[in-house]
């Protein structure tokens, strides 16, 4: 997965030394940091979905917020790609966060099942959860947390997707509730086809995460959403391991 970025980062060295540029031209550049976009070509069967995921700005839209938000100290891509079978993912070695076309073709379809046509907004709904989601790992690595249990760090992911899209506002807040929906239709529509085993999930069961989606929301405003959450609490895991981080002063009401 990192042999892309090594391969540009060789060419850009290659690149000045082949022009016997002065060193300082080479040395202007600052290092990269913060989370940046990069698409690989789909595969065939992903064409559709690439394409609407690079039209919809999905990605661009969540690396500018968590931007504005974060000042991160180093480079994370967020990489689109064709996965071959394995789900999106961040890879600490590479500091990368693979987001995979056809998880956005998976969610389309798992909302079509339910008879949503089309359900192009609520696939790039679920996406922009997902980018958010392998964000919080992307940080807990950055922050170096520690979690008792991988399934402790996948809560903590999932809340600080939640985290970034209750900072929008109402309009993040729909885009929560779509993806928290989303759990509720994988719940109540099992994957038939999973593919080869993947072992043991570490993520908590879907219904359980939609559950913890809406206590978060409930919490952040109750007016907005009165329905009483059947999960509770749902701890803030982020408001202080974030402060090393944060671009603005924090009043602690994220
Ligand atoms: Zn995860």
């Amino acid at each position: 997965m990192s042999r892309r970025r090594g391969t540009l980062a060789l060419c850009a060295a290659a690149l000045c030394a082949a022009a016997l540029l002065p060193v300082t031209g080479c040395e202007r550049q600052p290092p990269a940091r913060g989370f940046t976009v990069a698409y690989e070509e789909p595969a065939a069967a992903d064409r559709g979905s690439a394409r609407a995921l690079r039209e919809r700005r999905v990605v661009e839209s969540a690396a500018t917020e968590l931007n504005g938000y974060l000042d991160l100290p180093y480079e994370v891509t967020l990489l689109g790609r064709s996965c071959a079978g394995e789900g999106s993912g961040y890879d600490p070695g590479a500091r990368l966060i693979e987001l995979c076309y056809e998880d956005l073709t998976e969610q389309r379809e798992l909302f079509e099942t339910a008879g949503r046509r089309p359900a192009e907004e609520e696939a790039a709904a679920v996406m922009t959860e997902t980018v958010f989601h392998e964000a919080g790992h992307a940080l807990a690595d950055a922050l170096d947390l520690r979690f008792d249990a991988d399934r402790a760090e996948e809560d903590a992911a999932d809340a600080f997707a939640a985290l970034m899209l209750i900072r929008e506002g109402p309009p993040g807040e729909r885009t929560l509730l779509t993806a928290a929906r989303a759990y509720e239709l994988a719940a109540a529509h099992p994957d038939p086809d999973p593919g080869p085993d993947p072992g043991p999930d570490e993520h908590a069961p879907p219904a359980a995460r939609a559950a913890a989606h809406l206590c978060r929301l409930h919490a952040a405003s109750p007016a907005r959403h009165p329905a009483a959450p059947t999960a509770q609490p749902c701890p803030d895991t982020w408001t202080r391991a974030l402060t090393p981080l944060l671009r603005r002063p924090h009043r602690g009401s994220a």
